[in-house]
């Protein structure tokens, strides 16, 4: 059983106050009992020492015992030297020593031994074994006589019995008192015991608003300030932590790299949202160990031999498959009496990527250079010898000029498309477009070459096709739409072109009725240099530039265009654009 401090408390003082009472209680009854046989054998022997003149040879001991008897209210006894009792107050008593206990000798008593060596003799006793309690004092008288005073104990003993009953009711009486009282008093004692209890509950399940009421000087009231104040403290303390932990959390969740902890057992401490992503894996990674956590091999690897050896690992991991990853990683071991490492992984591969691209597309522009720069070189060289006559000097001179004119087309055009990337959006141009009359512009710009390439032109666009945007470029769009489309196309076939407000949309689209594009193309219509068929498209003319200018035309117009396309079908190129500007 668990006892409260106030329970302990009032036990102490009721323990202490029944103690205390007890022994001054003792203290009284064994005083006052002394006094009383004091004050009677005070008494009786002066009343002995009284009646011992009267006593002497030559009177008769047995009527002066009893009329002594009636002076002094005791029972009176005289014995000669021997010890004998010579004379009695008690008419029923022997000649010789009634009183004597059973197994001493008549006269061995010890208030008649003493009494006979001539000084007051004292002694209490039973007058019969199992009878009544009675004091003796024998004095010397004259002529060798001895005599003795008796008187029953029994007033004193009842006048005793009186007062241990009172002081019983005493104790009583002090004990309820001190029950009263302690309960009080602890109570009061216990209370602001209580309510610190009670703080530091609060306190130690995180609330730290607590009210200190207590202005008392005394050790609780300091004790209650002290709490106080460590609860205000301990606030502080926790806000600066909780403000510092957030800060951190901030930084690590807003950080683009990855950052993984893991303990001496490989388990993860800590990971931030970008290495969760990095890393592929879903839910909370603390807790979890490394092999749940890190799937690719080869970065487990890696992990697991820092773990080991406890050296800075630096590198690139490649993942596997279609989606791989360029993974960037940088392991370092935390501190060796904590075990453990802290790794930093940034993912690479969009920056691989645009690397690849730029490093493609500079192979791409030398590759569609180079055709040009030799024959113009080749043709200009052999002119420069001058062993040509001037028909061949003048077919030569055609040649140099037309691939001076499609390197100047192919600088354009990269000029063109680098000039479109680089536009910020806040620049683009957001005008009324009438897709109507620009798509019939169009038409009439190459009607006469349709005619000449026996191509059917076919114009069917609503008048409520009005979007917004940059109309020149909505020009140069549909221009090169149908131009491929005629180039393309099937020989002698037709061209469609129709249009038509859908929505918040003006949706055009270019149908051509050619030989199609196979299906693997169409993801990468759109790239720049890409083409088909290279032979053929370069005899055209085309460097694979057309497309992208395109797409990158309809995106600056916060628009999108499509390729649909049925292998011996024919093609259709989708543009959508705004009509409200955003
Ligand atoms: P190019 O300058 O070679 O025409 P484009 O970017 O305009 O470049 O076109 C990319 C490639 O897409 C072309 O080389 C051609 O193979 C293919 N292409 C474009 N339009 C059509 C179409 N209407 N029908 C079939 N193939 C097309």
């Amino acid at each position: 059983m668990t006892l409260t401090f106030r329970t302990k408390l009032l036990a102490s003082n009721i323990a202490l106050v029944a103690g205390v009472v007890l022994v001054v209680l003792l203290q009284i009854s064994q005083s006052v009992g002394a006094d009383m046989r004091r004050e009677l054998d005070h008494r009786l022997e002066e009343q002995a020492r009284g009646a011992a003149q009267w006593v002497g040879e030559g009177r008769h001991p047995g009527r002066l015992a009893t009329r002594l008897a009636v002076v002094v209210h005791a029972d009176v006894s005289i014995f000669d030297r021997e010890g004998a009792l010579v004379g009695s107050s008690d008419q029923g008593a022997p000649p010789s020593s009634s009183t004597a206990p059973a197994a001493g000798h008549a006269g061995d008593e010890p208030e008649l031994v003493a009494a006979r060596t001539g000084i007051a003799g004292h002694a209490s006793r039973q007058r019969a074994p199992g009878g009544e309690e009675m004091h003796y004092v024998a004095v010397p008288a004259q002529d060798g006589l001895i005599v003795r005073l008796a008187v029953p104990l029994s007033d004193i003993n009842a006048t005793l019995r009186d007062l241990h009953e009172r002081l019983a009711g005493a104790f009583a009486v002090a004990v309820l008192a001190a029950v009263a009282f302690g309960f009080f008093a602890a109570r009061v004692a216990a209370r602001p015991l209580r309510a610190m209890t009670d703080s530091a509950t609060r306190l130690a399940a995180g609330q730290y608003d607590i009210q200190v009421a207590s202005t008392s000087p005394d050790e609780f009231g300091m004790l209650s300030r002290s709490l106080g104040t460590l609860a205000t403290q301990l606030k502080a303390k926790i806000s600066d932590l909780t403000t510092e932990r957030d800060r951190l959390s901030a930084i690590l969740s807003g950080m683009v790299e990855g950052v993984l902890v893991l303990d001496g057992s490989g388990n993860v401490l800590l990971a931030n949202p970008a290495a969760a992503t990095i890393l592929g894996a879903e839910g909370a990674l603390e807790g979890r160990d490394v092999a749940s956590t890190v799937h690719d091999a080869k970065l487990r690897a890696v992990l697991e031999k820092t773990l080991a050896s406890r050296e800075i690992h630096e590198g690139e991991i490649e993942t596997p498959g279609d989606g791989g990853q360029t993974i960037a990683v940088y392991v370092r071991p935390l501190a060796v009496d904590v075990g453990g490492v802290v790794t930093v992984l940034r993912d690479m591969t969009r920056i691989r990527r645009l690397l690849a691209q730029r490093r493609d597309f500079v192979a791409d522009v030398s590759h569609e250079f180079r055709t040009p720069v030799t024959a113009i070189q080749g043709y200009a060289e052999t002119l420069l010898r001058g062993a040509t006559d001037t028909t061949t000097a003048r077919q030569f001179l055609e040649i140099i000029h037309r691939h001076a004119l499609r390197l100047g087309g192919l600088v354009e055009s990269l000029l063109e498309l680098s000039e479109l990337e680089v536009r910020p959006p806040e620049e683009a141009i957001r005008e009324t477009v009438d897709v109507q009359l620009i798509a019939k512009n169009v038409a009439e710009t190459l009607t006469k070459r349709a005619l000449a390439e026996g191509v059917t032109l076919e114009l069917d666009v609503a008048d409520d096709a009005i979007a917004v945007g940059d109309p020149s470029g909505l020009e140069e769009v549909i221009e090169n739409l149908v131009d491929n489309a005629m180039k393309y196309g099937k020989a002698r076939g037709t061209v469609r072109v129709t249009g038509g407000r859908h929505g918040a949309r003006v949706v055009l689209a270019i149908a051509d009725d050619g030989a199609g594009i196979d299906p693997k193309h169409l993801p990468h219509l759109f790239e720049r240099f890409y083409r088909v068929d290279p032979s053929r498209s370069r005899e055209r003319g085309g460097a694979g530039l057309g497309l992208a200018i395109v797409k990158q035309i309809v995106e600056g117009m916060a628009g999108s265009v499509e390729v649909a396309s049925i292998v011996g079908t024919g093609t259709t190129f989708t543009v959508s654009l705004p009509t409200r500007a955003a």
